[in-house]
């Protein structure tokens, strides 16, 4: 293995390590039916406990990864045919990029209270496979607590409970050009959920569709796929066009990445002025990168001042006793 000591920001490692959408995660007895597409972010959150745990010890294994991406590798198909890529997205100059996407884009609201939800999106929502709304917890227990608990909250569809009903849902919004639905069912390929089998040049095909339909987050995750290599030819600058595609508009997770990459190139400057933008929007890790950096002098006590200040904000925008009172409640679920 090899040891790199002394380096704020880790390799690629780090880039494999943020799976932006939802994963299924079985909880037995869970009274709340659209929950199954909610409560999808410990691999993110166990990722980022390592990221941390690396950046905090200086010490990286480059080689290493992240184990999850390696058992995920394992399960591939032999020698899969790699999609044709999509378009590259548009190119956008440096100052483009630094003075656009500092607002959270559509899918970051409620469509209930309209209040901006909480980074990760995923841990503090459920995505309603019937209509591909993502509703916060707060409005989801509120909807239960109406006695509404089997039908979704925003469409009132009676919600899906199996895979194969889910799935059955998610493909007919497919087949309309949804590309909410589209980015889901990649995500679900690629995971091999929802009782498909891992299909990765699938995921891809589906990833570059949704991102032809707008969709950010199959921006960010096709971003991830060409940086690393991973089931189409690497190309670590597509890989970075996607995220400036996706940070342009206001994508935080990827935002985060691009910092990560600057820090890595050895631009400190463009790192924490990335970092400053999504930690302004909510995002705890371009926080802790802004700290980071401000501990290791390459970002000024009042830029780590402004930061804090700005995610304190974006945080308390997305507070509601509704919320409150649903995070006590799902909180106590997951310690069942
Ligand atoms: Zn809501
Ligand atoms: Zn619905």
């Amino acid at each position: 293995l090899q040891v790199v000591e002394g380096r704020t920001c880790s390799a690629e490692s780090a880039f494999s390590a943020r799976p932006s959408s939802r994963r299924s995660i079985d909880l037995p007895g869970l009274p709340v039916g659209p929950v199954r597409a909610v409560v999808g972010d410990f691999g993110a959150r166990e990722a980022k406990e390592r990221r941390q745990g690396c950046c905090r010890t200086r010490r990286i294994l480059l080689d290493s990864d992240d184990d999850m991406s390696l058992a995920e590798e394992q399960h591939q198909p032999p020698a899969p045919a790699v999609p044709a890529a999509g378009p590259l997205p548009d190119a956008v100059t440096e100052e483009e990029l630094m003075s656009t996407g500092h607002e959270l884009p559509e899918g970051h609201t409620c469509p209930l209270c309209c209040l901006p939800i909480a980074l990760p999106v995923a841990r503090h929502s459920s995505l309603e496979t019937c209509c591909m709304k993502t509703v916060c917890h707060g409005c989801i227990l509120a909807s239960r607590k109406r006695g509404m608990g089997k039908i979704c909250a925003f469409c009132r569809t009676p919600t899906a409970h199996s895979d194969a009903s889910i799935l059955a849902q998610v493909r007919k919004r497919v087949d309309a050009r949804d590309p909410v639905a589209t980015e889901f069912l990649a995500g679900a390929y690629y995971r091999g959920n929802y009782g498909l089998q891992q299909d990765i040049p699938r995921a891809i095909e589906l990833w570059t569709e949704a991102a032809l339909l707008g969709n950010l987050i199959a921006h960010f995750n096709l971003g991830r796929m060409y940086f690393k290599g991973e089931g189409v030819e690497k190309d670590v600058a597509r890989g970075i066009r996607h995220w400036q595609h996706a940070a342009f508009q206001g994508h935080p997770e990827s935002r985060y990445l691009l910092g990560l990459h600057e820090c890595y190139e050895g631009s400190h400057e463009q790192a924490v002025q990335h970092w400053m933008i999504s930690a302004k929007m909510g995002d705890d890790d371009s926080l802790n990168k802004i700290k980071e950096m401000f501990m290791e002098r390459h970002a000024t006590k009042a830029q780590y001042a402004e930061a804090l200040k700005g995610y304190q904000n974006a945080l308390q925008e997305t507070k509601s006793p509704q919320r409150e009172e649903a995070k006590a409640f799902f909180n106590s679920l997951r310690e069942r």
